[in-house]
């Protein structure tokens, strides 16, 4: 790939390091309809990013030190700290074994609410929703209408509506209104969080692993800029009490829900700040700044994308390259 030769050529433009996000981590399915598939990763792709990022020397290390690591500069390390988002089972299961084989460490970062099962995560009940056939009912707003779901783009498009309804009207809301349209064609969409997220149980257990540190993602997954100040705060400090009860040690980073522009900005890098948190992380593709973080509670992170599991990209990736063609 040119950008890994490009990559070459300006060694500079690789900062610092990276911080890697992660959600799902498990062994490829059969092919299905996936609207999700960019967050679904195979231990084995897992197992390549992590030796790309030590062959290239980079030092693995939790994300919530970096802002110490950084501050320093007699430290002319460059680093990597890897972060999954949601608590998935199978962070446990697959990616916990392949972090403790090298010994590099990483966050998980919690929703109480799906741990609970108190709260459905809206695309995988969308997902299913779409990916049943060859239709549900479902009402936009322009009343209830049926909603064709038998072909494959058919399957994505629908998809795609419920996703953008959902950034459209109260969260909370379009979550009850998608599992009310998922249950009427049988479908349980907390049966869906139980199969996937991990139990406080389970959450006890991963964080006895010396290398896991479990980070908070809010209590509901709501997108936290379209929330009121107060459910705002609420959202940060409970979730982080939560995990604190649960586990015994208090979340050191904090991961915005969704992460993009439109899901944290401002007002929400401030609130995690002032709520104690010494890094929160973004989606926003960047690489780690040389020198004193900036902004600790406004921290860019590099998605290893379902979609790209090849070593080459996460060598682009880690060159810096591509987010500078990106502008
Ligand atoms: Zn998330």
């Amino acid at each position: 790939m040119a950008l890994t030769r490009a990559g070459r050529l300006l060694p500079g433009a690789a900062g610092r390091g990276v911080v890697f996000t992660l959600h799902h981590v498990r062994p490829a399915g059969p092919a299905k309809f996936d609207p999700n598939a960019i967050l679904a990763v195979t231990p084995a792709f897992l197992e390549q990013a992590i030796g790309v990022a030590l062959k290239r020397g980079l030092t693995p290390v939790h994300l919530h030190d970096l802002p110490e690591l950084l501050a320093d500069e007699s430290d002319r390390r460059k680093f990597v700290a890897f972060t999954l988002d949601d608590g998935y089972r199978n962070n446990a299961e697959f990616a916990a074994p392949v972090f403790r084989k090298h010994g590099v460490p990483y966050t998980v970062f919690v929703t109480p609410g799906f741990s609970t099962r108190t709260r459905t995560i809206w695309w995988e009940t969308a997902a299913a929703l779409a990916g049943q056939g060859p239709s549900f009912r479902f009402d936009f707003g322009a009343g209830p209408e049926a909603v064709a779901t038998a072909t494959g783009l058919q399957k994505f498009a629908a998809f795609e509506r419920l996703a953008a309804f959902v950034q459209s009207i109260d969260e909370d809301e379009a979550v009850r209104r998608i599992d009310e349209a998922a249950a009427a064609v049988g479908i349980d969409p907390l049966a869906i969080v139980d199969d996937l997220v991990m139990t406080v149980d389970e959450l006890r257990t991963l964080a006895a692993d010396p290398l896991a540190h479990l980070g908070a993602h809010t209590m509901t997954h709501v997108n936290l800029m379209r929330v009121s100040a107060e459910r705002l705060h609420h959202e940060i400090a409970a979730s982080t009490r939560t995990i604190e009860d649960w586990v015994g040690v208090k979340p050191r980073s904090f991961s915005y829900p969704y992460g993009w522009a439109s899901a944290a900005g401002e007002r929400e890098f401030a609130a995690t700040a002032a709520a104690g948190f010494e890094v929160a992380v973004t989606t926003r593709p960047a690489v780690l700044p040389v020198g004193r973080l900036a902004r600790p509670t406004a921290l860019g992170r590099v998605s290893l994308n379902g979609l790209y599991q090849q070593p080459r990209y996460v060598e682009a990736l880690l060159s810096g390259i591509p987010f500078r063609l990106m502008g």
